[in-house]
Order: C-alpha cells, then structure tokens, then sequence
C-alpha cells in the first residue's frame, strides 16, 4: 500500500531522491547580488522565488519578485534606483521552508501545503536541491491513480 511505503520513507532513498531538482538545475542568487540582478535571474527563469545561498552553497534565504516589488515601492511611484542600491541580503526572506534529506516524505508533504517548493539541505545547511509541491502531486497521481 502506497501509503505504508511513503510514510517512513526518507530522502535518502534512491526512489523518491529523483522527485528533487539537484542543486546543480537550480537558479539561486547571492546575499550581496544587487536587487537589479537578482530581478534579471528571476524574470529570465521564470520563476516567483529563488534560493540565496552563500559562496558553500549554504542556504541564507529566498528572494522573490514580490519581495522585490515592494521593496522598491515609493509612496507615488516606484523607485527603480533602489534596484541598485539595495542587495538581495536587504530583503530577502530568512524563514525558509526547509528539510533534511534524512526527514521523511509525509513532513514534505505536510510542509507543501504553504509551500511551493521545499529546499533539502545536508546537516551543515548546504542546499542539495529543491523540491517543488507540483513534483510531489505528480508522484502521488503517478502511485496512485496511474499504476496498474
Ligand atoms: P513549479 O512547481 O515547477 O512551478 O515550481 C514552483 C516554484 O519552485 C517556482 O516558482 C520556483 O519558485 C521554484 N523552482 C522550481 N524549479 C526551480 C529551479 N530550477 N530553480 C529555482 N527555483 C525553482
């Protein structure tokens, strides 16, 4: 039964360790990038918010476009100068959603309802990938619904 096999199961396991995009495929900023560069990464990617590690690929944080939005909102206008003058380590977001390769599929699953993606660290914090909520639901579909 599915859920008997995924409720001990932990990321260490070769079986589930692929539903994780690897550190290398992920786009992530620096704690003293510019906001201007951090903006250009995340529009070009697509993405709404990226991992900012430190030169070990220590996790310090999550940046995103609405971060950024607001904090170059002036009271009239927006202030596009800030996009210089500020770095990512200004206003970024220091509580993450994070876990530990070792921690189990059901806390992933439990912690993807607020987030969209969950970043799975080693034991000293360095980033090993990240998990996304739609990458859990189509493994569940897959299980689920779809395995004869
Ligand atoms: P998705 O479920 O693929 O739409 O991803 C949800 C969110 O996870 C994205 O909006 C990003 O914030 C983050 N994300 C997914 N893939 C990556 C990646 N390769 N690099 C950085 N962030 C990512």
């Amino acid at each position: 039964m599915i859920q008997e096999t995924l409720k001990n199961c932990t990321f260490l396991d070769e079986k589930i360790r692929s539903l994780m995009i690897p550190i290398e495929r992920v786009a992530h900023v620096q704690q003293n990038n510019s906001l201007e560069h951090a903006l250009l990464v995340l529009v070009k990617s697509g993405y709404t918010a990226i991992p900012v590690l430190d030169k070990e690929t220590k996790l310090n944080g999550v940046i995103s476009k609405s971060l950024i939005l607001d904090s170059i909102l002036g009271l009239e206008r927006i202030e596009l100068d800030r996009l210089h003058n500020f770095k990512v380590a200004d206003v970024m977001e220091e509580k993450v959603a994070t876990m530990k390769l070792s921690e189990t599929f059901s806390k992933a699953l439990a912690l993807s309802i607020n987030n969209p993606f969950i970043c799975m660290t080693d034991d000293n914090g360095i980033l090993k990938g990240l998990l996304t909520r739609r990458s859990l639901l189509v493994y569940l579909n897959q299980e689920m619904f779809q395995k004869k």
